[in-house]
């Protein structure tokens, strides 16, 4: 158990890459806090970890709430006493050239995307330091690296997620936190299925996808998943603000 008596709190944690990677984390013996604006989605992933461990529950937030963000760290501080393990997972798409981008969309991206991480860690940051241990993985994606087309506002807020892990790292080392960023390729969640729906030819777009990663295929849930067990656990206590690439292997945008 690679896990065993830790509390992890993982956001955007009812769907997709979180969900896998709650079971997974719950599986190698972690209690483990479902934290998501979704009540529905974020039952049934309660529900699977009850026939694993029975430890969990879920706490609804919206990540760019601060009172919301605030009552759920609140509730897992008397529910658990502690949290060593925070995934900042929640995100959301965001689809168009710079151009075509109207502000408001622009802005919902950011929100979610890189003020969710603030605010997120901001009000989990003083457990981890009073306990001086902790480990952060924010999720990020390769996009942070390259240009991909038709994603202005999605690829700027990936990248504000890799910049702001490096230094929040550099910030936190002294009180035994690390803090790392998880950069994935193309992998098959309803995020993807919702962009790929609104696709007017989804074969090409599949297609498309997977020529460009090596892999030949997109990418599981389960591959994210394995990555941040890793770093969630202290068998990756030298990785520090290091972003962890799981992307089948991307060549071009
Ligand atoms: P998903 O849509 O399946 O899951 C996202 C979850 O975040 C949902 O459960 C949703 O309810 C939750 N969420 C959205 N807004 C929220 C908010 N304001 N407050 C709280 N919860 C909120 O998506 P996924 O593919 O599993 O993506 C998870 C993360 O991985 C996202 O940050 C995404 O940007 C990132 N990512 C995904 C891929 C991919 O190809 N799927 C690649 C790289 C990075």
């Amino acid at each position: 158990m690679r896990l065993k008596n830790k509390v992890a709190l993982v956001t955007g944690a009812g769907s997709g890459i979180g969900k896998e990677t709650a079971l997974t984390f719950a599986k190698e013996g972690a209690f483990v806090i479902i934290a998501d604006i979704n009540e529905v989605m974020s039952y049934e992933t309660v529900q699977e970890i009850e026939a694993i461990s029975g430890k969990s529950f879920f706490v609804k937030v919206n990540v760019t709430n601060e009172d919301s963000i605030k009552n759920m760290v609140k509730e897992v501080q008397e529910k658990c006493g502690k949290i060593d393990i925070l995934f900042n997972n929640a995100g959301i798409s965001g689809v168009g050239q710079l151009h075509e981008i109207e502000r408001e969309t622009w802005q919902k991206v950011l929100d979610v995307n890189v003020t969710g991480v603030f605010l997120v860690s901001k009000a989990v940051l003083p457990i981890m330091m009073d306990q001086n241990s902790g480990s952060i993985i924010n999720m990020s994606s390769c996009i942070a690296e390259i240009g991909l087309a038709n994603r202005a506002s999605y690829a700027a807020s990936k990248g504000a997620v890799l910049s702001l892990t490096k230094s929040m790292q550099v910030d936190y080392a002294k009180y035994n936190i690390r803090v790392n960023a998880l950069m994935p390729g193309t992998i098959y969640t309803p995020f993807v299925e919702d962009y790929l729906s609104r696709e007017p030819n989804r074969n090409a777009a599949i297609a498309k996808i997977k020529d460009r990663q090596l892999s030949g295929d997109l990418g599981k849930p389960i591959d994210v998943a394995y990555a941040a067990l890793y770093l969630a656990s202290d068998e990756s206590k030298f990785m520090m603000g290091t972003p962890f690439v799981i992307d089948g292997g991307v060549v071009n945008g």
